[in-house]
């Protein structure tokens, strides 16, 4: 099983469209439950996760529901759970991550990653809406050192796309079968 997570609005939808074919989520509303969505890609499940995070008109408590049960999602299936794809919007992701910092929060990106991280899977952080992005490096160098992702690791975790435009979709596609023949173990000995 894949699972793909991400705050709302960061191009998940388009992204797992471009990857299969199959729009997963159309006409969202905000304050309905939206339950986990399965497609398939290349014999295996993909999972799309409902967006967390900020949306217009919908509340606060409703927010903290949705991740936990996203949380409690996640660590349920840990096992079976062979990737994990978090995207984020390449172009607003660091302002949101400031912003949060300021408020003594830590980020609900960061926190997602090192989640993921600490139940051992293996996870990628799709960077998209590249075309907004304007130092790219810079942004990369900025989110590995918010996440606590190595320089020496940076390559094989963050990977610039654009959704939208189709850009490096086959780096992502790449990244994603060589995180899922690597697969847990050998992770842990890194
Ligand atoms: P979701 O809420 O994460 O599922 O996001 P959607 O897939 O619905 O996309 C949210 C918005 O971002 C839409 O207007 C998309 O067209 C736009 N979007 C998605 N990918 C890109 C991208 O690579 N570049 C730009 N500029 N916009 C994008």
């Amino acid at each position: 099983m894949i699972i793909f997570v991400g705050r709302s609005n960061v191009g998940k939808s388009t992204l797992i469209f471009r990857l299969t074919g199959k729009w997963v989520r159309r006409g969202k509303r905000p304050g309905v439950t939206r339950r986990p969505v399965e497609v398939n890609w290349r014999g295996k499940v993909i999972v799309d996760m409902p967006g967390f995070g900020f949306m217009s008109g919908l509340p606060k408590h409703v927010q903290e529901r949705i991740k936990d049960e996203i949380v409690r999602f996640i660590e349920d299936n840990a096992e079976k759970i062979e990737l994990a794809v978090l995207v984020v919007d390449g172009k607003a992701a660091p302002e949101i991550i400031e912003r949060w910092e300021k408020r003594g929060e830590i980020p609900i990106d960061v926190e997602f990653y090192q989640f993921l991280r600490e139940l051992n899977i293996p996870t990628i952080v799709a960077v998209n809406k590249l075309d907004r992005i304007k130092n790219l490096q810079g942004t990369i160098n900025y989110l590995a050192e918010k996440f606590g992702v190595p320089h020496s690791e940076i390559n094989d975790t963050f990977v610039p796309i654009s959704a939208k435009f189709g850009k490096n979709l086959d780096g992502l596609r790449m990244l994603m079968e060589k995180k899922l023949k690597e697969g847990k173990r050998t992770q842990d000995a890194s």
